[in-house]
This record gives structure tokens, C-alpha cells and sequence, in this order.
């Protein structure tokens, strides 16, 4: 039986297998493939009913060699060290490829937040911060929201450190509401990010976006922005969605025979992410089951819901005429599909690549509360395709100079990146 080996394992056999590939000397790899920093805390949280329940708090700092680490915090039943620690190594390469400056961290709690009030929420924020505020910090550690946590939530804890250090410091964390030190542009940046990639690799291949179709799986922030920018910006058919449907506990993929319209299938969809199934059967709709979406004849598969969806079973449904695969979700592909679409010669745009656009304005969020002076969207929009367009092109040039897949491409940009910022500061 194969060995069973989790999160922050695999994110170490990735980099490990890059790191050969790339000669690096195996004393700067062990540097490179543990975490600088990681904190474990206690945060007591005192419940609405009276009690004390005590909760743990993890922060790990992956990489700040090329800026503060920068990474969102989970609140999820199932976080573990481990899952933190390869999220973090993850978001180092990221930065990394999208060229910003800043490394990589992740923190996270494991908790429900379904089963916890609005106050006890408040108390378990400002209790992570109490606990990390001396390790946090525009010049050190600038967290953000993730899954399970909400821009609420940031402004609670952006609101913490600001008492704790005495001023007012909105850049210390990221993804805060509008208004109260966010972005305009950061709802629509992953999703767009997405497209911008879509359409470099369509120009790549010589492909006519308005002659394009796509198939999306998903229709939360990343995957509505991402049919809303393929239809919008590029002029090409979206020709399905999908989503899950919380009454029936089910996913179903939605279609139209002559493209979905996504701002009209955003109307009819609840704050859940459940779209109504008899408003879009009125309008011409079909509801299909939940894979109907891979199997589509379309150009090019976008799978921003959920990792792991695209694996070795749903793989064999993927139509001939698809060239390219833009993964807008974390970890969409099995390696056993990966090695599918390789074989095939599928135009793969890799995570953290093609969904770096999240973290890109996250950080143009950061250089606004710096200046405090803010951008508007289409300013942000714009320095956004700015970066997401060389991000793809120096990931493309290296996969054409290496002769190598993409995804290896963009780990051999972000590790020479960070390789080097270490060699000119002396680290190595
Ligand atoms: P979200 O919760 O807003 O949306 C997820 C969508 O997936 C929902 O529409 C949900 O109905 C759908 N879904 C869930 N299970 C499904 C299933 N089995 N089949 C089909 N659809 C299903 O989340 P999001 O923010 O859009 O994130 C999606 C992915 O993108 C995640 O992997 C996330 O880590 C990644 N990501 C998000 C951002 C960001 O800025 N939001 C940035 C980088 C990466």
C-alpha cells in the first residue's frame, strides 16, 4: 500500500523534486523546505453560556525573505501544523511567482465558526491577535482571510493590534471591508487574475477568445468572476456552472445551450452560493448532475470550486477539443490527472499562478494603507493585468527555455526567486 503522507509532506516532495531539478545545493534546499518561524498559542475564550473553553492558535512563517510573510487565517475543524505549514511554503511561491514582495505564511484555528456567536468570534479573533501581535505586523507578518474567516473578522483584529501598539495600523492584515482600509478591485481580482492568465495562454496558442468556450466548476467569488471576465472581457461562452446546492446537499451543473449569462445566474443565487433551480429552468436552463461540467465540449476547463476534483476517475471525461486548464481553486488536479493532461499536451495554468490575483491586490490593499491614499478599481484592475501578465510570461519563458510542464515551471521561477533573495542578503 502506497504510504500515506499529508499536507505539509507533499508540499516538501514538490519543492524536493523542483529543487533537483534545478541543482540547488541540498544545504540551501533544507533551509528552503522547513518553515522559518512557527508559533503554537493558547487563546481561553470565555462562552456566552458562562464557560471557558480553551482553543489553540497557529501561525507559521514560511519565508520572509522577500518581504513580511503574507497568508490568510482558517478557522476549520480539521487545521492541523501540518496543514498550516504547507499552506504557508505554498504562498511563498506564490508571492514568489506573482513577484510581489512578500513571503509566506498561513495561520489558523481549528474551530467550527458555525458553531460559535458573533461575540464569541470577536473574542477568539482578538485573542489570536493578543497572542501574535509582537510576531505580526506590516514589516513582519500580514495575515488575511481565509476559509472560515470573513472581512469582518479581519477588521476585528486589525482593530486589536491597532490598540495593542498604540496607533492606528491598517496595514497589519489584509481583505478588510471597504471602507474600513480594503481594496475596491478584491472581489473581482482572483477571478479576473484567472482570466488575464486565460487569455496570455490563449494568445500563446493562437487560440480566438470570442470563438472560445469554457466550462467552470463553481460559483463562489473565484469561479462568478471568472465566467463574469471570460464572457465580459474576453467575448467568449460560458457554457456552464456549478455549484452546491444546499437543500438537496447535492452539487448540479447548470448549462444553457447558448452560454450561461453569470450576472443573471448571480441574481438568482442566494448568499449560501445556492443557485434557484426552477428560476433557471424558466429562463433556459438545464440542471445537470455534478460532473456534467468536465465532460463539456468547450476550449478551456476552469475548476475554481474545491481541491482534488479534477482526479484519475473524472479525468476520462474530459472532451478532445479542451487545450486549456486554468486552476482557479487551491489544488484542483490529482497528480494522476496531472500526468493525464500532461501526456496530452493540455495547456495546464497552474494555482498558483493562475489564482494569484487574490494575494496580488491583497497586497496593493497593503501599499494604499502605507500611502493611505486609495486607488480606484479600475486603477487596481489595471496594475492587476499589469502583474498577472508578467507573472505569465516569465512562467511561460521558463517552461519554453527548460523544455518542462508549467506547473514545474512556476515552482523553478518562485524557488529562483527566493533562492536569490537569499544569496543577495546573505542568508546562504
Ligand atoms: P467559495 O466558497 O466562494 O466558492 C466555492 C464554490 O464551490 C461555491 O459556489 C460552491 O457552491 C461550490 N462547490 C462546493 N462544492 C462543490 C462541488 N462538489 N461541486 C461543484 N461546486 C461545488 O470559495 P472561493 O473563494 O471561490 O474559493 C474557491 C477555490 O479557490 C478554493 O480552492 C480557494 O482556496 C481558492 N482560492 C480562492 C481565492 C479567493 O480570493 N477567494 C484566492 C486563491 C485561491
Amino acid at each position: 500500500m502506497a504510504e500515506l503522507i499529508n499536507a505539509f509532506q507533499m508540499a516538501q516532495a514538490q519543492f524536493d523534486g523542483v529543487a533537483k531539478a534545478l541543482n540547488l545545493d541540498p544545504q540551501v534546499a533544507e533551509v528552503m523546505r522547513w518553515p522559518s518561524r512557527e508559533f503554537k498559542f493558547q487563546i481561553p475564550v470565555r462562552m456566552d453560556d458562562g464557560s471557558l473553553r480553551l482553543f489553540f492558535g497557529y501561525r507559521v512563517q514560511h519565508c520572509d525573505v522577500r518581504g513580511p510573510a503574507k497568508g490568510g487565517i482558517r478557522f476549520h475543524p480539521s487545521e492541523t501544523l501540518d496543514t498550516v505549514r504547507a499552506l504557508a511554503m505554498w504562498m511563498t511561491w506564490k508571492c514568489a511567482v506573482a513577484d510581489i514582495p512578500l513571503g509566506g505564511g498561513k495561520g489558523g484555528v481549528p474551530v467550527d465558526p458555525a458553531t460559535l456567536s458573533v461575540s464569541e468570534k470577536e473574542k477568539l479573533c482578538r485573542g489570536w491577535v493578543g497572542q501574535m501581535w509582537r510576531n505580526i505586523g506590516p514589516r513582519q507578518d500580514v495575515p488575511a482571510p481565509d476559509v472560515g474567516t470573513t472581512p469582518q473578522m479581519m477588521g476585528w483584529m486589525m482593530d486589536e493590534y491597532s490598540k495593542l501598539v498604540g496607533h492606528y495600523t491598517p496595514g497589519v492584515i489584509t481583505g478588510k471591508p471597504v471602507g474600513g482600509g480594503g481594496s475596491l478591485g478584491r472581489t473581482e481580482a482572483t477571478g479576473f487574475g484567472v482570466i488575464y492568465t486565460v487569455r496570455e495562454a490563449m494568445k500563446h496558442l493562437q487560440m480566438d477568445p470570442t470563438k472560445s468556450l469554457a466550462a467552470v466548476q463553481g460559483f463562489g467569488n473565484v469561479s462568478q468572476y471568472a465566467a463574469i471576465g471570460f464572457t465580459e472581457l474576453l467575448g467568449g461562452k460560458v457554457m456552464c456552472v456549478s455549484y452546491w446546492d444546499r437543500a438537496d446537499r447535492m452539487p448540479y451543473t447548470v448549462s444553457h445551450p447558448n452560454g450561461v449569462n453569470p450576472r443573471f445566474l448571480m441574481s438568482i443565487t442566494d448568499q449560501y452560493g445556492t443557485i434557484d433551480k426552477t428560476k433557471a429552468r424558466e429562463a433556459g436552463y438545464q440542471i445537470e448532475e455534478a460532473e456534467a461540467w468536465i465532460a463539456k465540449d468547450v476550449d478551456v476547463l476552469i475548476p475554481a470550486a474545491l481541491e482534488g476534483q479534477v482526479n484519475a476517475e473524472t479525468v476520462k471525461k474530459v472532451s478532445d477539443r479542451v487545450r486549456i486548464v486554468a486552476e482557479g481553486a487551491n489544488g484542483p488536479t490529482t497528480p494522476e490527472a496531472d500526468a493525464v493532461f500532461k501526456s496530452r499536451g493540455i495547456f495546464v495554468i497552474p494555482d498558483f499562478l493562475c489564482n494569484a490575483g487574490g494575494v496580488t491586490v491583497s497586497y496593493f490593499e497593503g501599499v494604499q494603507n502605507d500611502m493611505n491614499y486609495y486607488w480606484t478599481r479600475d486603477e487596481v484592475l489595471e496594475r492587476l493585468d499589469t502583474k498577472m501578465t508578467q507573472a505569465f510570461r516569465s512562467v511561460l519563458e521558463m517552461s519554453e527555455a527548460e523544455k518542462v510542464y508549467m506547473r514545474d515551471a512556476a515552482y523553478m521561477v518562485a524557488i529562483k526567486r527566493v533562492f536569490t533573495a537569499m544569496e543577495l542578503r546573505g542568508w546562504i
